[in-house]
């Protein structure tokens, strides 16, 4: 008899059917044992009758947490178990094992940390990583429906593109601090531009980041996008259409699994529905000042604090724009009414979930670029294959990344980003 998931025998109804799973829970008595079995869909209560399985009675009153089965039985509807039905079992056979699986009630987060390959399996991971799954989908789903291609930058890399403080480098053979893991596609990705017009990516991003904060990981997956002949608005604009386009997607699909992590769904709804806010970086401050008595010096990066106030004011992103140029990145494009601002925005989410995205119009003037990468103590020389974009047919362009696991974090309500990704990377934490 073929085997069915446990949402698709519920769907049935009724009936024999084939099951396999993993024990959820077990409990029993002398004369029953009650089973509630787990796959990836959901779960099932499943009742071991002694009187049919005298001779395996043993074997079955053993049967611990994790093991996994095959069941054979009788569905039918009880309105007492968790999921509604239940399957009176015929027939079984133990697959694999489980003794004092180390994950019981009420463990300390460190502790689940340390079992992290044990605790992927939990209802609320499970209904994370469905999520995720979804949301990466989604990006790629978006990006192809606009004509975009797929492209991938090299992970060894050369140079430096979000600054020197956050960078891992890595013994290449014989040479020392002259080879970095990637902190952004964007260097490698502006030269295919010329080629494909249209790029994006999703891709493994590593940053040292000493700071233990809810928002950090030193390894996270990050979804970019690189255009030619936009101006700064399309960038704004494609940033808006992907997060709705993921969060369209999230909630056509999972809304059990926001069930399971009790998200607040009427807490979604709004990016759907409303345009984002928009506002420059010195209308931010006026904003912070007059609304949450914050006085932020002009040209102060803005910090944790001063975001959280602000996205406080509304339930969509603010996509924040303007900032002033000496707090960003050297590829930044100048904006032509004001040379101390750039045309770089960060979109910034509600409920204090900080920047999702990163973007920019990129500057197009070589010799700028050659300044302010000397202001950053670089040597234009290393950057000789980038500045030849700059040289050859250079066209309006840019791009933004977006930190997937940000998206996640928001989307799910999670207190810290460590849970929207199976295995987190942080300063202390690289293993399992
Ligand atoms: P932050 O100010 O929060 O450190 P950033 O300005 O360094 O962010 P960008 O360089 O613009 O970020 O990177 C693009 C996006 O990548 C960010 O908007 C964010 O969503 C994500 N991101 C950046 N650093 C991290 C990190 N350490 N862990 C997870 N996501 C990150
Ligand atoms: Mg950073």
């Amino acid at each position: 008899m073929k085997k069915i998931s446990i949402q698709d025998a519920i769907t049935q109804g009724s009936g024999e059917v084939a099951l396999h799973g993993w024990v959820f829970r077990e409990r029993g008595s002398n004369k029953l044992k009650f089973i509630v079995l787990r796959d990836s869909t959901t779960i099932i209560q499943c009742i071991f009758d002694r009187q049919k399985f005298e001779n395996s009675w043993d074997e079955i009153d053993h049967l611990q947490v994790e093991a996994s089965l095959e069941i054979r039985g009788e569905l039918r509807k009880d309105e007492r178990a968790p999921t509604g039905y239940e399957v009176q079992v015929n027939s079984y056979q133990v697959i694999g094992k489980s003794e004092n699986f180390p994950i019981v009630k009420d463990q300390s987060t460190e502790f689940l940390a340390d079992n992290r390959h044990l605790w992927l399996r939990s209802r609320r991971m499970t209904a994370i990583l469905k999520i995720r799954s979804t949301v990466f989908g989604a990006i790629h789903e978006f990006f192809h429906k606009q004509g975009f291609y797929e492209y991938q930058s090299p992970i060894f890399q050369a140079v430096q593109c979000e600054g020197g403080s956050d960078l891992f480098s890595v013994d290449y053979f014989e040479k020392k601090n002259e080879v970095f893991l990637s902190q952004s596609w964007q260097l490698y990705a502006e030269p295919a531009i010329f080629s494909l017009e249209k790029i994006y990516t999703i891709a493994p991003s590593f940053r040292a980041e000493p700071s233990k904060t809810s928002r950090h990981l030193t390894e996270y997956w990050h979804a970019e996008m690189e255009l030619a002949w936009c101006n700064f608005k399309d960038i704004q604009n494609y940033g808006e259409k992907l997060i709705k386009h993921v969060f369209k997607r999230v909630l056509e699909r999972n809304k059990p699994e926001l069930a399971v992590l009790e998200r607040d769904i009427s807490k979604l709804e709004p990016v759907l529905k409303k345009k984002f806010v928009r506002m420059t970086y010195t209308h931010a401050l006026k904003i912070l000042q007059e609304q949450a008595s914050l006085d932020v010096e002009w040209g102060k990066d803005l910090r944790t604090i001063e975001e959280d106030k602000l996205t406080a004011l509304y339930d969509v992103p603010v996509i924040c724009t303007h900032y002033p140029k000496k707090v960003k990145a050297f590829y930044m494009m100048e904006d032509p009414k004001n040379a101390d601002v750039v045309q770089g925005c960060d979109f910034l989410a509600p409920e204090g979930h900080g920047e999702i995205i990163g973007g920019s119009q990129r500057e197009h003037d070589l010799e700028k670029i050659k300044e302010r990468l000397r202001a950053q103590g670089e040597d234009p020389i290393k950057y000789e294959f980038y500045l030849d974009t700059r040289r050859y047919g250079s066209v309006p362009h840019g791009g933004f990344g977006l930190g997937v696991e940000r998206l996640i974090k928001w989307i799910c309500g999670l207190d810290s980003i460590k849970d929207a990704i199976p295995f987190p990377r942080t300063m202390e934490r690289y293993k399992p």
